[in-house]
C-alpha cells in the first residue's frame, strides 16, 4: 500500500459517494459499512489511524456493568449483542475474559449477584457463560495478589478484551479489501459547498503540503472530540455539543496480579468502576473521569489521576503499587454528548446530526458499539444524499486477518505473509515481541509513516513499556528508513518526535 498511488486516487476520482472525516473507531466503522454496501468510499485521517481516543481505551468490549447500575438496559443489551458480533468477526483481536469482583461484605455480594444475573439475562443467547458466586478461597485463587484480609467471597462474570489500535488497523485494511480507500496524515481543512449543500472537502497532505479538492455525494464527520470544530467548517455559528472527559490508565507488571482473570473494583470513591486487566503480558489499570475543555491530541494523565488509580487499586492488592512501578501511563478523551452534571452521568450513546447543508455528524458511543453506530450513520447518510438504499452486511462481515476462529496472534492470517519478510525472527527489543518483519509489514501494508505509528499503534510497545519503546525507536527508525526511503534527517526527525511523545507516557 504505497502512499503515492493512494494520493493519485484523490487526484483522479471525479466524485466519491461517501467521504468520511476521521480515522478512529467511528470513522473506520462508517467507511467499512459504506464500502461493504458498495458505495465508493474515501476516509481521510488527519494524523494516524486511531491516534485519537481509539487507541487509548480500557480495551474492553463490554455491555458496561456501570450502565447496568444506571438502569440503561437498552444500551447494555445492544452492546452485549455487538460483543458477540465482534467475537465472531474479529476473533484474532477480541477475546473472552473472566472478571472477578472481590466482596468484603455479605450484603454487597447479594446486590452484585442480582446485578450480574441481570447482565447474564440481558446477554441472552449472546452470553459468554453465566456469572458465578465464588467462595473466599475461590476468589483468592482466581486473583493471586489480591488483599485477602476480610474477603468474604466474590463473583465471576464474563466479558471481552481487545486490542483497540490493532482493531482499527484491521478495519482500515477491511476498507481496502472492500474496494474503498483510507489515508492517514491527510487533514480535512475545509468543506466545499455547492448550492448551499456540502459537496465535498478540501484536504492537505500532511507530508508534502499538496492540497486536494475532493467531491462527494455525502460527507460524514466522525472526528470524535474534534467534531464540533468540523461542524463549524460547515456552519460557523454551530454551537458546542460535546463535553469531553479524560480517562487515564496506568500499566504495571503482572506480578501485582499474576492470574489469568481481571479484577473489577465495583465502586471507587468517586462512584466509578475500576478495572485491573491482564493485557500484553502486563496489567492495565483504569480509568478516571475528569472533565476537560481543551482537546489536545496527546492528552497527558494528571498527577492526581495516576495517584487515584494507584491508591484505589492498592486497597485491593497485597503489594501496593507506587509511581515507581508504572511502566506506562496514558489518557484518552471521551467524546461525550453534553448535558448538566458530572461527565460520569453523560451519555455514552451516540447521536447523529444532519446539518441544513447535509453534513452528517456522528458523536458519542463507544468502541464496543462502533459497528452498530456505523450502520445507523450510513442509513442516515444514504438517505440524506439520495444514494441507492442497500442493506448493511457488516454483522456477518469477517474483518481483515480473521482466521475464522479464536487465535492467539493479533495479525491473524497476515502472519504467514509477515513470516516471509526479512527479519521475521529478529526481535527488536527483549521487552516485547516486535520484529523487524512486523515493521516492514507495517510500512508496506498498514500505512505506518512514523516511528510512533509502529511503536504506539501497529505494535503496542509504547502503551505497555514506555522506556523500552524509547530504546527500540532507533532500530524501528532504521527499518522504516529502509522501507520508505527516508533521508538521515527525516529518520532523526521521526525518532525525536517519538521520543517527545513517549516522554508523556513516562
Ligand atoms: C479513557 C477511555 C476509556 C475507554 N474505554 C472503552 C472501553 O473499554 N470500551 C469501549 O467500548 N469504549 C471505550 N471508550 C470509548 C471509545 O474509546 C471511544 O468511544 C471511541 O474510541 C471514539 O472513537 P472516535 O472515532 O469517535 O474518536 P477518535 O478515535 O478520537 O477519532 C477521531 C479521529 O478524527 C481525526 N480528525 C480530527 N479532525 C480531523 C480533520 N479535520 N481531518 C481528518 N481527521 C480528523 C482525529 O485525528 C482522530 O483520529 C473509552 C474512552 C476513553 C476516553
Amino acid at each position: 500500500m504505497q502512499r503515492e498511488p493512494l494520493l493519485e486516487r484523490l487526484r483522479t476520482a471525479p466524485r466519491w459517494d461517501v467521504v468520511v472525516i476521521g480515522g478512529g473507531a467511528t470513522g473506520l466503522g462508517c467507511a467499512v459499512d459504506a464500502a461493504a454496501r458498495g458505495y465508493s468510499t474515501l476516509l481521510l485521517e488527519a494524523h494516524d489511524f486511531a491516534q485519537g481516543t481509539s487507541s487509548r481505551s480500557t480495551k474492553l468490549i463490554h455491555g458496561g456493568v456501570r450502565y447496568l447500575a444506571q438502569g440503561r438496559l437498552g444500551l447494555v443489551r445492544e452492546a452485549l449483542a455487538e460483543r458477540a458480533t465482534l467475537l465472531a468477526t474479529a476473533p484474532h483481536l477480541v477475546y473472552p475474559l473472566r472478571f472477578v469482583v472481590p466482596v468484603y461484605r455479605q450484603w454487597d455480594r447479594l446486590v452484585l449477584a442480582a446485578g450480574l444475573t441481570a447482565y447474564d439475562w440481558l446477554a441472552g443467547r449472546h452470553g459468554l457463560g453465566p456469572s458465578r458466586l465464588l467462595s473466599a478461597r475461590e476468589t483468592a485463587a482466581a486473583l493471586p495478589g489480591l488483599q485477602p484480609a476480610g474477603l468474604v467471597g466474590g463473583i465471576a462474570c464474563m466479558d471481552a478484551r481487545f486490542d483497540d489500535a490493532r482493531l482499527a488497523i484491521a478495519l482500515m485494511r477491511t476498507v481496502f479489501d472492500l474496494g474503498g480507500t483510507a489515508i492517514n496524515y491527510l487533514p480535512v481543512t475545509g468543506l466545499r459547498h455547492e448550492g448551499g449543500r456540502v459537496a465535498g472537502v478540501t484536504a492537505r497532505d500532511g507530508e508534502t503540503g499538496e492540497t486536494f479538492a475532493i467531491a462527494a455525494r455525502v460527507v460524514i464527520n466522525a472526528t470524535g472530540v474534534w467534531s464540533d470544530e468540523v461542524r463549524r467548517l460547515d456552519d460557523p455559528s454551530a454551537t458546542r455539543r460535546l463535553a469531553p472527559s479524560q480517562g487515564a490508565h496506568v500499566v504495571l507488571e503482572r506480578r501485582f496480579l499474576p492470574g489469568r482473570d481481571a479484577l473489577l473494583i465495583p465502586r471507587t470513591p468517586d462512584g466509578r468502576v475500576l478495572f485491573v486487566i491482564p493485557w500484553q503480558q502486563h496489567l492495565l489499570l483504569g480509568t478516571t473521569d475528569t472533565p476537560r475543555a481543551d482537546c489536545p491530541l496527546e492528552p497527558r494523565p494528571f498527577a492526581g489521576e495516576i495517584d487515584f488509580i494507584l491508591a484505589t487499586a492498592g486497597r485491593y492488592l497485597a503489594q501496593r503499587p507506587t509511581r515507581a512501578d508504572v511502566h506506562s501511563a496514558f489518557a484518552g478523551l471521551r467524546p461525550l454528548l453534553g448535558g448538566a452534571g458530572g461527565t460520569a452521568q453523560l451519555s455514552r450513546e451516540h447521536a447523529i446530526d444532519v446539518s441544513a447543508a447535509g453534513l452528517v455528524t456522528v458523536a458519542g458511543g463507544k468502541w464496543t458499539t462502533y459497528r452498530r453506530m456505523a450502520e445507523d450513520v450510513i442509513d442516515h447518510a444514504a438517505g440524506s444524499a439520495g444514494l441507492p438504499p442497500r442493506p448493511c452486511p457488516t454483522a456477518r462481515l469477517a474483518l481483515h486477518g480473521s482466521p475464522g476462529a479464536p487465535g492467539a496472534d493479533g495479525y491473524g492470517t497476515d502472519r504467514a505473509e509477515i513470516d516471509r519478510l526479512p527479519g521475521a525472527t529478529r526481535r527488536l527489543h527483549p521487552a516485547f515481541t516486535l520484529s523487524e518483519a512486523e515493521v516492514r509489514h507495517g510500512a508496506r501494508h498498514e500505512q505506518a509513516r512514523e516511528v510512533e505509528d509502529m511503536l504506539a499503534r501497529r505494535h503496542r510497545a509504547l502503551f505497555v513499556d514506555a522506556p523500552a519503546a524509547i530504546e527500540a525507536a532507533p532500530a524501528v527508525a532504521a527499518i522504516l528508513a529502509d522501507e520508505l526511503g527516508w533521508s538521515a534527517r527525516r529518520t532523526t526527525e521521526s525518532k525525536e518526535a517519538f521520543r517527545r511523545v513517549a516522554e508523556g507516557f513516562l
